[in-house]
């Protein structure tokens, strides 16, 4: 919950305008175009990874349409209404446990058949649009083609597979690439974030803003520095503690691929080492590098990356997770 606390904080001085949004340039020139040739589709499906800036755009395209302006300028009362997602004519919607379920549709076209209360026409920005269960993306596709009062609607996703064909033949598809992981540390260090926790942040972030603003937590940055200390520290002579954190570790699946994924790059800093570079992504892990550096041969770093992956796709195979852990660490703890 931290993380979402402090995430919120860095972002809540957002307007929204295109020229704030990071990274997503092509996307963005392909809106403007729409806007300015007056060529907006009434459905569009924004694919691209989990916090790469899919919502923000969303939000300013739809700004730039109710805008007065024209461009959505960031100030007026439509712009910040939508900014904060409080806008009358804006609806939300977002998977309602695990799936999008056809009442929230069915109440969504309720809505958007109602005349719109400020603005010209209605928007609705549907969330995890893979996660529409079949009877609601069939409720769906009649919105999609013919929307109420010239509606505009935005589905989101991170999984283009799991949206049924159906449905996409009805949108027009916006690709949304990763960010790239220097306009993440920029952005970071103009919110304020200390060079090293941008920079760390960033290079862990595979190009999705929002992860890099989780990691960026101080107390995120040092459970993945105490992991990794634990990590370099196993030995087979102390059997009892590499049994424990692999049961520790085991609890939540989930976060065990994260962190492994973590561990995975303090051995790519290793290999970085080897190759006589010093342009680490744990870099507040230098003295640790250097210590370790001297350990491994540079086949020993990549047989170590290698079982790290092995692991990580033992647990997303659904495998027993503490077996595959206890495997990992004991490979680890070899020498
Ligand atoms: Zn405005």
């Amino acid at each position: 919950m931290r993380n979402e606390e402090s995430a919120i904080q860095v972002v809540e001085d957002f307007t929204l305008p295109f020229a704030e949004i990071v990274g997503q340039d092509r996307a963005i020139q392909v809106l403007k175009r729409s806007l300015a040739t007056g060529k907006v589709a009434h459905a569009y499906v924004f694919e691209g990874i989990a916090g790469c800036g899919k919502k923000m755009t969303a939000l300013a395209f739809i700004q730039a349409i109710f805008c007065g302006t024209g461009a959505g300028c960031g100030h007026c009362p439509s712009c910040r209404k939508l900014a904060t997602q409080q806008h009358p004519d804006l609806h939300l919607l977002a998977p309602d446990g695990t799936f999008l379920k056809i009442d929230q549709i069915r109440e969504l076209q309720r809505e958007l058949a109602l005349r719109p209360f400020e603005a010209r026409q209605k928007a609705a920005i549907i969330d995890d649009a893979d996660r529409l269960n079949p009877a609601a993306a069939n409720a769906l596709l009649k919105t999609l083609e013919e929307p109420p009062g010239n509606a505009i609607l935005i589905l989101l996703t991170s999984n283009i597979e799991g949206i049924l064909p159906t449905v996409l033949s009805r949108c027009q598809r916006l690709r949304f690439a990763p960010l790239p992981l220097a306009s993440i540390e920029a952005w970071l260090l103009k919110k304020g974030i200390t060079p090293e926790a941008a920079r760390i942040a960033a290079a862990l972030s595979g190009g999705s803003l929002q992860k890099a603003l989780e990691i960026q937590d101080e107390d995120v940055l040092q459970s993945r520095k105490t992991f990794i200390e634990q990590m370099t520290a196993l030995s087979l002579g102390e059997i009892t503690p590499l049994l424990r954190g692999a049961e520790e570790l085991a609890k939540d699946k989930e976060q065990a691929v994260a962190m492994l994924d973590l561990l995975k790059t303090f051995f790519r800093d290793l290999l970085l080492l080897h190759g006589g570079s010093t342009d680490f992504i744990n870099c507040d892990l230098a003295p640790l590098l250097q210590r370790e550096a001297g350990r491994f041969s540079l086949d020993e770093i990549m047989q170590r990356i290698q079982f790290i992956s092995q692991a990580q796709q033992a647990l997303l195979r659904n495998v027993n997770t503490r077996l595959a852990l206890e495997v990992l660490f004991m490979r680890l703890a070899a020498r």
